[in-house]
C-alpha cells in the first residue's frame, strides 16, 4: 500500500512537471512557426521557400507531441461529475463524421437507453475519440467503424464497444499498444492510446483490445454505472 502510494507520489510530480515544461516549450514554438512563416512569404530565396514547409511541419509535429502529452499531465484537473455516456458518445461520433468522410469510413453508433456514470465530460470525449480515430486510421480504403454500449448486469458496469474492419494488429503489436511513443504511422505521435488508457483508469474504467490481423479491432471501455439520483 505505501508503495503504490510512493509510486502515484512520484507519478504525479513528473506529470506536473512535464505539464510546465510543456507550456514553456509551447510558446517559443510558436514564435519560431511564425517568423519562419512570415519569412517564407517574403523571401525569394529558393532553398528557404523549398524546406520551409518542412520546418513548419517537424515544429507542428512537435507541438502535436507536447499537446498530446500536455493533456496526461495534470491528473488534479479531472473534475469527475455525473456525467450520460450516450450523450458523449453521440458527441464524439458527430465531432469525427467529416474525418471519418474523408477517410471513406461510416460510422454507425447504435444507441441503447441512458448510461450514467461519474467522469470528466472532457477528457473522456477525449479519450472516446482518440480510439475512433485509431480505428478510422486502421482503414485502408474504405471501412466502417462501429459503436454500441451495453449493461454487464452481473457487474454493473456499461461496456462501450468501439470496433472497426481496418489491419488489424498481431499479437506482438496489440502487445505495444499504449506504450508512450509507439506508433506505426508517419504522422503518428504514439501517446493517444497511453493517453486513452490513462483516462480510463483515472475513471474507475478498464480496456481492452483484442485484434486480428486483417480483419479488424474491437476495444471494450467499462465504467461502473452510477445512480442518477
Ligand atoms: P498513434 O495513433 O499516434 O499511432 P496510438 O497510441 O493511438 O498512437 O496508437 C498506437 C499504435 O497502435 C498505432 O500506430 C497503430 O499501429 C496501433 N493501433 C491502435 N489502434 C488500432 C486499431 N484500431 N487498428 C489497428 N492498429 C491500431
Ligand atoms: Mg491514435
Amino acid at each position: 500500500q505505501i508503495e503504490e502510494m510512493m509510486y502515484l507520489d512520484k507519478l504525479n510530480m513528473a506529470g506536473q512537471m512535464a505539464a510546465s515544461i510543456a507550456h514553456e516549450i509551447r510558446n517559443p514554438l510558436a514564435t519560431v512557426r511564425g517568423f519562419i512563416q512570415h519569412l517564407a512569404e517574403d523571401t525569394q530565396d529558393k532553398q528557404f521557400k523549398k524546406y520551409s514547409p518542412l520546418i513548419m511541419d517537424e515544429l507542428d509535429r512537435t507541438n502535436k507531441i507536447i499537446t498530446d502529452y500536455l493533456n496526461v499531465a495534470r491528473p488534479s484537473k479531472f473534475q469527475l461529475s455525473l456525467l450520460n455516456v450516450d450523450n458523449v458518445l453521440r458527441d464524439c461520433v458527430e465531432l469525427l463524421r467529416p474525418f471519418a468522410s474523408y477517410s471513406n469510413v461510416s460510422i454507425t453508433y447504435n444507441e441503447s437507453g441512458q448510461h450514467w456514470i461519474k467522469g470528466d465530460v472532457q477528457y473522456l470525449k477525449q479519450a472516446i475519440m482518440n480510439v475512433i480515430k485509431n480505428g478510422i486510421e486502421a482503414t485502408e480504403g474504405q471501412g466502417s467503424v462501429h459503436i454500441e454500449t451495453k449493461v454487464n448486469p452481473s457487474s454493473d458496469r456499461i461496456v462501450v464497444t468501439i470496433s472497426d474492419d481496418g489491419k488489424g494488429m498481431t499479437h506482438e503489436e496489440l502487445k505495444k499498444i499504449g506504450l508512450p511513443f509507439y506508433t506505426t504511422k508517419s504522422k503518428g505521435t504514439g501517446l493517444g492510446s497511453m493517453v486513452t488508457n490513462k483516462i480510463v483508469r483515472e475513471m474507475q474504467g478498464m480496456i481492452e483490445y483484442e485484434s486480428e490481423q486483417d480483419k479488424g479491432t474491437r476495444v471494450n471501455i467499462s465504467f461502473p454505472l452510477s445512480d442518477k439520483n
